[in-house]
């Protein structure tokens, strides 16, 4: 067995939580104090274009109302992309960024694919826009690390979330990063008059010591970090080239053993 597995997020954790919720809509305001009640933390991804207007929150509450979280892009008109042209998907994308960015006050990196529509003609766009992510509306049911972030699968819709919930908190640790990825809408909480399911989700799974909270973009920057790591042939000397800690099981003694590196360490570890 390898002595070193990278099967840790930040802090030790062997499972993380994130969500994801679209179209910047006036039910964030009641999920955003649901969520923080609960500790746990989301992406917002925003249509610039349609802020302030009706049903949508106003473009001066989005510094505030999502401190915490992350705000992302969700295109400027939340324009079906793979219809139009490329000079029009850049401008969904990047002007989106652009008026987002304004209104936080810091680069914003990701994005969900409105109506969760893509090809990868508009795939292709997204490392040239400053997209490092992006969230579509599949979901594979699991609990696993994409290996294509452009093409993000979630663990799933939010209408199935209790049930996986139950299941994410009773899975066992395994050797892997266990993550579970909720996407939606908070106005369906409105329309279907299931707010209880969003407050039962986070009392099942809020303050866990065994969760790690984190937003979608840095989610994708810790697995960034890790892929930042270098290892001898040995595999007893690390050197962490990320700019944050990185956590990993040592497996050379009779137990596993948490461990961490730190940005930029040359790590030897005991024989
Ligand atoms: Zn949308």
């Amino acid at each position: 067995m390898a002595r070193i597995l990278f099967d840790r997020f930040p802090g030790g954790h062997r499972k993380a939580l994130t969500l994801s919720y679209d179209d910047g809509v006036v039910e964030d305001r009641r999920l955003v104090e649901i969520l923080n009640g609960a500790g746990i933390r989301a992406t917002f991804h925003l249509n610039s274009g349609t802020l302030s207007k009706a049903g949508r929150v106003g473009a001066d509450e989005v510094r505030t109302l999502y401190a915490g979280h992350e705000v992302s892009v969700h295109g400027v008109v939340h324009a079906c992309l793979p219809h139009l042209s490329r000079e029009s998907i850049i401008g969904e994308i990047l002007e989106d960024r652009r008026a987002l960015e304004r209104l936080v006050g810091y680069p914003v990196r990701g994005m969900s694919y409105a109506g969760g529509d893509f090809n990868d003609r508009v795939v292709d766009q997204l490392p040239s826009l400053g997209i490092e992510y992006a969230r579509t509306t599949y979901g594979h049911t699991g609990f696993s690390i994409p290996d294509d972030f452009l093409r993000w699968q979630s663990t799933g819709h939010h209408r199935d979330c209790l049930a996986k919930g139950r299941d994410f908190l009773n899975l066992r640790p395994t050797y892997g990063l266990q993550l579970m990825y909720v996407w939606g809408h908070s106005y369906e909480f409105e329309r279907n008059g299931n707010w209880d399911l969003i407050e039962q989700f986070c009392r099942d799974l809020g303050r866990n010591p065994a969760i790690w909270y984190a937003t979608n973009i840095e989610i994708v920057d810790y697995c960034r970090a890790i892929r930042s790591v270098r290892c001898n042939v040995d595999g007893n000397v690390l050197h962490n080239l990320s700019g944050q800690e990185v956590w990993f099981t040592d497996c050379a003694g009779p137990e596993p053993v948490a461990r961490s590196i730190q940005p930029g360490q040359l790590l030897q570890l005991d024989a």
